[in-house]
């Protein structure tokens, strides 16, 4: 999606005003009335239907008069909020060029005042996952959690949480900067995705390190659950950086050996394809009762690691992300 971030200079304090109102009734409206919006934003002489118009007219909120008068947010909307807040915390001072599309994120470069280049990484739920696919809709269609905008949210201070407690761990993983609505502010990753790189030095020593990390997550009682060739960086010097966290699970999850299994096959599977690193791959059942610590294929075997399960509870409860919160995000990565 383009991102024209021209028009938030032209926004004036009233324009933010009504957004904001807008927003606030989104808690409990799909479609916010119109007079909601002008009780909340308190501007005088119906002030509000004139910013709304001017709102309307940059695509920040959609018109609906289906059934009553309303407003909702665009993403566009949620985007220059989450921006203005984070540009008024002095956490960057511009945006620039596109660097991501994600399935369901957009990533821009921003800037510090200092010049400092980050990335800022935009939650976009709700753009592929429900419309595409019904069982979700039918699960979510009389929850809160229905609402993209909360989703989105989630997933942002999920993202948040973990990028924070795995780096204080020494996890390979992009520096939190800061995290607001929908917006996650990180340190820009030097380097490209695995799956643009054609040639590795040493690609044995690349692959022993990415799946060290599988089996170091596992210990700390975590399974990634999108461990591929697009959400791992390589730079230069062929170091590693994981990226992209809203989908990772506990290891009580009760497919937590599926998904452990397959981010695990993901990794060998590219290497083997990419790199012709031989393991003699083989998938199995998944079933492996040995005890080893390598399975007959030399993947790491589950059951054989030991696991705590103390992080999802303490380190991220402490970064305001709870246990309800995962089960709630949970749902909707794998209904
Ligand atoms: P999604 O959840 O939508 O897959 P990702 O977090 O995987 O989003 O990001 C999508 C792409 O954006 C990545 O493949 C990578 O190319 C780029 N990207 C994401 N985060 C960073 C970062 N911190 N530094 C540099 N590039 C990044
Ligand atoms: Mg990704």
């Amino acid at each position: 999606m383009k991102l024209d971030v021209d028009a938030l200079r032209y926004l004036s304090k009233e324009d933010f005003r009504v957004l904001t109102a807008v927003e606030m009734g989104m808690r409990n409206h799909e479609i916010v009335p119109a007079e909601l919006v002008e009780r909340i934003a308190g501007l005088k002489h119906g002030g509000t239907y004139k910013v709304l118009r001017n709102l309307l007219k940059h695509k920040l909120v959609h018109h609906d008069s289906s059934k009553y008068d309303g407003y909702r947010l665009t993403y566009l909307g949620y985007d220059f909020l989450a921006i203005k807040a984070l540009v008024n915390r002095g956490v960057f001072s511009s945006v620039g060029r596109q660097i991501g599309v994600g399935k369901e994120s957009d990533i821009f470069e921003v800037a510090t005042e200092d010049g400092t280049i980050l990335a800022m990484k935009l939650h976009r739920l709700g753009r592929v996952s429900f419309r595409a696919v019904k069982s979700k809709r039918d699960y979510l269609l009389h929850r809160r959690s229905y609402n993209w905008l909360y989703l989105s949210r989630l997933a942002a201070l999920k993202e948040f949480a973990f990028m924070k407690a795995l780096g204080e761990h020494e996890f390979p993983v992009p520096r939190a900067v800061d995290c607001n609505r929908h917006c996650v502010v990180m340190s820009l990753v030097q380097g490209y995705p695995l799956v643009q790189v054609k040639q590795l030095q040493n690609p044995d020593e690349v692959f022993e390190r990415i799946i060290g990390l599988v089996v170091r997550l596992a210990e700390h009682g975590l399974i990634h659950c999108d461990f591929n060739e697009f959400n791992i960086m390589i730079d230069d010097e062929e170091k590693v950086t994981m990226i992209d966290f809203p989908q990772m699970v506990s290891v009580s999850h009760r497919n937590a050996q599926m998904y452990f299994d397959r981010d695990t096959d993901c990794i060998f599977k590219f290497f083997s394809k990419r790199f012709h690193l031989s393991f003699h791959y083989d998938k199995k059942d998944g079933s492996d009762d040995s005890g080893s610590d390598l399975e007959e294929d030399g993947r790491p075997s589950f059951w054989s690691i030991e696991k705590s399960t103390g992080f999802l509870d303490k380190e991220l409860a402490a970064s305001g992300f709870t246990r309800k919160d995962q089960d709630e995000i949970e749902k909707v990565h794998m209904c």
